[in-house]
């Protein structure tokens, strides 16, 4: 499998753990502050702290993850763009050297001097 396919799919399944961390942090349902008597709040409802605070962390940690996952789509696809672009380059093109006129070495299309006798090539 592709390299770029599996940071696909991981991307994918941190997106999906993001939105399901979301969700159950939006499904926590939190009491009323107050407990009260007769309408008058006497006190803090320990429930609604906890609550509170578990639904908090877990929108922190959704959109922590949903960033994770955000990155990993982005960064997936730069490299593939990447790699699409170095797939295109045209592999380099093997230039007919020339042979030298003494001793028929093909050398370089610009050199000056044959790379086996020394002569200077046309
Ligand atoms: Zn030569």
């Amino acid at each position: 499998m592709k390299e770029s396919t599996q940071n696909l799919i991981a991307s994918l399944v941190t997106l999906i753990i993001g939105i399901v961390a979301l969700l159950y942090g939006n499904s926590i349902n939190i009491p009323s502050a107050y407990r009260t008597f007769l309408g008058i709040p006497y006190q803090v409802n320990p429930q609604y702290v906890s609550s509170l605070s578990t639904a908090l962390i877990f929108y922190a940690l959704g959109i922590f993850i949903l960033g994770v996952s955000v990155g990993g789509f982005s960064a997936t696809y730069s490299i593939y763009r990447v790699e699409r672009q170095l797939e295109s380059i045209p592999p380099p093109i093997n230039t007919q050297g020339k042979l030298c006129p003494y001793c028929r070495t093909e050398n370089e299309i610009d050199a000056v001097y044959c790379k086996k006798c020394g002569n200077k090539s046309v």
